[in-house]
């Protein structure tokens, strides 16, 4: 079994109330790949640059992600981001994207990543998604995200995307502008008569919520009371999302499924924001995924009287 994703894989310089990195590894796959690393074998399909350090190589590999498909662009320079969070790290600013080697980027996936069961469209621009979903074998669950961004600049494309996967993961404000949609559930809604099944709408320290066209789920979000950077947080909910699913899910995952994931994504996710970058998910362990998993049972007992 394996998981193909594509997305950017990132320098990031990120400041938020707690601190400042500059330049560290960062990206959307890259995130996702860690998360989805306790689960299936992944392999992340993108290029970097010259710039890009075979110690952020290895960081990629974490946990036997396969990084035969990352592409070394010579003369080059890796993707880059950069932003700023305000006091409460609920508002973010972007700075600055350079796309770089991403501008030109053809993907060639080697055999394997075309044969993967599950593929993840992380987020980068829709026509190389697009290009990525063409090249696949046929997995048996594709799922995918984006940002406002492509919403803005290549909308088209990205409704040919919605329309061909099976799970649509996007932020509860992307998920309203897309659709243009003031309301969440109608938001969802519209999104599922578009061709997906499933649809989350990530809504930060808040949680998230899943609709498929039958139910109704929200997970609250872990409750930390230290929160250092949350760069990254919805892409590693989707690598803990995707991940639990392309392991234990049948084709079509039942919702019991589904909200089993949602708990898997929210407990990596709550690990990813206690420190800066990747650098919480890199060590930590399955253990350690598995507690949060139970403290998150525990704290969500909902048991109410009707009368
Ligand atoms: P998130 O906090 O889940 O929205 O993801 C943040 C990650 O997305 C960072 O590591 C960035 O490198 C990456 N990112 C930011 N803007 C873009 C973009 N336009 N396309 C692809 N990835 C991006």
């Amino acid at each position: 079994m394996s998981l193909t994703v594509v997305g950017s894989i990132a320098y990031d310089t990120v400041r938020t109330p707690f601190g400042e990195r500059q330049r560290m590894l960062g990206g959307a796959a890259t995130h996702f790949a860690l998360a989805a690393s306790f689960f299936d074998e992944v392999r992340p399909v993108g290029p970097v640059g010259d710039d890009f350090t075979d110690e952020d190589l290895a960081i990629l590999a974490t946990r036997g992600t396969s990084t035969d498909d990352v592409e070394r662009v010579a003369g080059g320079k890796t993707f880059f981001w950069e932003g700023e969070y305000g006091w409460d790290l609920n508002s973010r600013e972007t700075i600055d994207t350079q796309l770089n080697v991403f501008e030109t980027f053809q993907p060639k996936l080697s055999a394997a990543a075309r044969a993967c069961d599950v593929l993840f469209l992380a987020n980068i621009q829709p026509q190389l998604q697009l290009d990525v979903l063409e090249a696949c074998d046929g997995p048996r669950f594709t799922a995918m995200d984006s940002m406002n961004l492509w919403i803005d600049i290549a909308r088209d494309d990205l409704v040919k995307v919605i329309e061909r996967v099976d799970c649509v993961i996007l932020n509860d404000a992307e998920l309203r502008q897309l659709t243009e949609k003031p309301n969440l559930v109608s938001a969802a809604r519209e999104v599922l008569k578009w061709g997906p099944s499933v649809v989350v709408a990530k809504q930060g320290e808040y949680g998230a919520a899943l609709v498929t066209g039958e139910s109704f789920f929200a997970l609250p979000a872990y409750p930390l009371e230290t929160v250092v950077d949350p760069t990254g947080a919805g892409d590693t909910f989707a690598g803990g999302f995707v991940g639990w699913l392309a392991k234990n899910a049948e084709d079509t995952p039942s919702d019991a499924a589904l909200r089993q994931a949602m708990a898997y994504g929210t407990a990596l996710a709550s690990y990813n924001v206690e420190e800066f970058g990747m650098e919480r998910v890199t060590r930590l362990t399955l253990d350690e995924v598995h507690d949060r998993v139970e403290a998150i049972r525990d704290l969500t007992q909902f048991t109410v009287e009707v009368r």
